[in-house]
């Protein structure tokens, strides 16, 4: 069964094989241009690869949009330790779900992907790093790699080259936190999942202490058409500090969710409006999360005249990230939005860093008592308070990812917040009215503190 039906307004680039009968299979791959790049760029030296995939204009497209090209040319190839490639498969980020359609229909593209990474920075060998939940997806990949190995396009001496190139899969256990680059190190090593202090950064010490090229799933599926085609050809595909499409998660209150490859810049009412199918059950469009619930939440209003890109996004004061757009219609409870995302958050902190392990559990348990109608007026400036003392103050972005939407969303929906506190506790899901003891998850929080690590007191 399909992801979706297609839209024409897509532009396919890395699915234009998605629909093809067995796409995800070597032979299907084969008779479409599939090991068409890495036979060109075997041909080409290391620095020549690295200059056209600059060309390209190619940025990371795991959230963080670091220039791929770039980041390919600070791996020491002189270096006498070995290099590796390390594929971000720990797809986790709410909202975001392109990674896996990428691996169950066409797992080719991707590893053909690593395998010009190798060529590039002189790596023999590379690990598919799979989010746990993902277990599906482990079989088809290691059945990719099977057919890979039996047609002589990994292994040694790949099609005569004198390249040699083992690849493996390696499942992470489920959390959030092993999505962040140095994490997923420490998790492939076999170690818990923590983040290290950088520098340096994995491109210089990585897996294993070797350089090391981290790359996300689509970033490396981006690769064999910009051999393939040119870079020139894909920069020109966006917009002009970032080149190429991206795949859109398209959720929430849409008529027609999926995930949709689009041209980087394309704008995002048509991408809800015509894409989408518009708004679900004729509704009204109220807020927007561009990439996955870790970026600030954009009003309708600010999303008039913007496009899906990074510096369209950044004048907005939030971030094109992964791709996972979630659209929320009038019926959506802001107070109750904001909960969610910090359920999450406070679930996946690793609990290494104290604003982080605390800022998220306060803030759960504030958003809670205050969906059920028992916050105070002063907990709308603590939410915001607490937030802005998680930012920037954390070793890895989760903190940050915790309290961006959550700040943003205080801030611009305060009204909603106040509507909670006015007789209404929760005027989209009818209330409960006031003086009744708490009940439910939040049942009791105003009193004591909820971490059970530090038996802290809120109020
Ligand atoms: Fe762990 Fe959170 Fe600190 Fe990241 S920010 S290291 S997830 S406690």
């Amino acid at each position: 069964m399909l992801y979706n039906e297609p839209s024409p307004l897509e532009t396919r680039v890395l699915t234009r094989r998605f629909g093809l009968p067995n796409s995800a299979s070597i032979d299907t791959y084969l008779a479409h241009d599939g090991y068409k790049a890495f036979t060109k760029a075997s041909g080409m030296k290391p620095e020549e690869i690295i200059n056209e995939v600059k060309i390209s204009n190619l940025r990371g497209r795991g959230g963080a949009g670091f220039p791929t090209g770039m980041k390919w040319s600070f791996v020491p190839r002189s270096s006498p330790k070995p290099k590796y490639i390390v594929v971000n498969a720990d797809e986790s980020e709410p909202g975001t779900c392109k990674d896996r359609v990428l691996m169950e229909y066409d797992p080719h593209l991707m590893i053909e992907g690593i395998l010009i990474a190798g060529l590039a920075v002189d790596a023999h060998v590379g690990w598919i790093y799979i989010r746990g939940e993902y277990r599906y997806l482990i079989d088809i990949v290691d059945k990719a790699l099977a057919e890979a190995y039996a047609k002589g396009w990994l292994g040694k001496n790949i099609q005569g080259t004198g390249f040699d190139f083992e690849l493996y899969t390696h499942t992470g256990a489920g959390a959030y936190e092993c999505g962040e680059e140095s994490a997923l190190l420490e998790s492939l090593e076999g170690k818990r999942g923590i983040p290290r202090i950088r520098p340096p950064f994995p491109a210089v010490v990585g897996a294993f202490q070797c350089p090391t090229v981290l790359n996300n799933v689509e970033t490396f599926c981006a690769v064999p058409p910009i051999l393939l085609d040119g870079g020139k050809a894909f920069a020109d595909l966006g917009v002009p500090k970032a080149g190429g499409t991206k795949l859109t998660c398209l959720t929430g209150h849409v008529n027609k969710p999926g995930v949709y490859e689009l041209r980087l810049g394309f704008p995002v009412k048509q991408m809800i409006e015509e894409v989408g199918g518009g708004m679900r059950n004729g509704k009204k469009f109220k807020a927007f999360i561009p990439g996955g619930s870790s970026c600030p939440v954009l009003t309708a209003e600010e999303c008039e005249g913007a496009t899906m890109d990074y510096d369209s996004m950044a004048a907005r004061k939030s971030m094109l990230g992964s791709g996972g757009v979630v659209v929320m219609d009038e019926d959506t409870c802001m107070v109750k939005a904001a909960l969610r995302i910090m359920r999450f958050y406070a679930h996946e902190s690793c609990g290494w860093c104290i604003p982080c392990r605390e800022g998220t559990a306060w803030l759960r348990k504030i958003l809670t008592r205050f969906h059920e109608g028992y916050g105070t007026r002063q907990d709308i400036d603590l939410i915001g308070d607490l937030s802005r003392n998680m930012l920037g103050r954390t070793f890895c972005p989760l903190g940050d990812a915790a309290a961006l939407p959550t700040e943003s969303i205080v801030t611009k929906f305060r009204h909603e917040f106040e509507d909670h506190l006015n007789g209404k506790p929760c005027p989209f899901e009818g209330g409960r009215p006031h003086g009744l003891p708490p009940t439910g998850p939040g049942a009791g929080l105003h009193a004591i503190g909820e971490t059970g690590r530090t038996g802290s007191r809120l109020i």
